[in-house]
């Protein structure tokens, strides 16, 4: 069993205040209680855990600490094994109709070394489609100062979408666009190797975890996919449109770094 770095808890306590004092700015509700350890919540196994091995994917090499492939083979056929050969198909995809409206596909950026989280959210805004950068808009902004909240940069991070191409007018994807695409964010999570996974919203979770169901009821609990702590929590348009829910993400991301200590989580 892995050890946990000593010291780590010094920057835990640190992130933990930062995450107070931002709360205390962006609620202006009264000032939380000293932050605690939560208590020890339920591990959920979900779908992807249980594609038996004679039906996994093993296109991409294997390392110690990969998350288990996530793809079954019909899905896998013709992706490619690398972050930019898979850009590159993204940028020219035509799976599905919103290839049709897109001005760029918006594949994600940030660290491709094992970044510290992965953050999905839904699908690129008006912003985003202009520029192909994901979360740049007042959603993104919010979302920066999360990140640095959690005493960590967006290039430490990685932030991609569940699709790659606009919805007109900000339309939440529909199930053929979100399976059309699922197959690119599967392989990028498969190359990525990230540390911890939050899903930003119900269509992040639906796509990730297979649970149709609503934020309130995936949140405030650790989840798996192949392996890898997987959090939920609300999408930042989401806690600006109404700012009740930014309390309860308070408590989702500091829930996600407490599995930075959890053995064989940093390695
Ligand atoms: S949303 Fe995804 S599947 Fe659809 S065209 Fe764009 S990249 Fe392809």
């Amino acid at each position: 069993m892995a050890s946990v770095d000593p010291t780590l808890g010094p920057l835990i306590r640190e992130a933990a205040a930062q995450l107070r004092r931002l709360l205390e700015v962006e609620a202006q509700e009264t000032p939380l209680v000293p932050w605690q350890r939560p208590p020890a919540v339920p591990i959920a196994v979900t779908a992807p855990e249980a594609i038996p091995p004679s039906h996994r994917s093993a296109a991409v090499p294997r390392r110690p600490g990969d998350p288990l492939p996530l793809l079954h083979p019909h899905e896998a056929a013709g992706l490619a094994e690398d972050l930019p050969s898979l850009e590159r198909q993204v940028q020219q995809c035509t799976r599905c109709d919103l290839h049709r409206s897109r001005t760029h596909a918006v594949f994600g950026e940030g660290s491709t070394d094992r970044p510290r989280i992965l953050f999905v959210g839904e699908g690129p805004g008006q912003e985003e489609d202009r520029t192909g950068r994901p979360f740049v808009g007042p959603a993104g902004q919010l979302l920066d100062r999360m990140i640095l909240a959690m005493g960590l940069t967006r290039d430490q991070c990685y932030i991609a979408n569940v699709v790659k191409c606009r919805p007109p007018g900000n339309a939440t994807p529909l199930p053929d666009q979100r399976g059309a695409c699922r197959p690119y964010l599967m392989r990028q999570i498969e190359i990525l190797r990230p540390r911890l996974i939050i899903a930003l919203g119900a269509v992040a979770a639906d796509v990730l975890l297979g649970r149709p169901d609503a934020v309130a009821r995936l949140r405030a609990k650790v989840h798996r996919l192949g392996g890898i702590p997987l959090v939920v929590t609300y999408h930042p348009a989401a806690m600006l449109r109404n700012p009740e829910y930014k309390k309860p993400a308070w408590e989702d991301l500091k829930l996600a770094m407490r599995q930075w200590t959890e053995p064989g989580s940093r390695d």
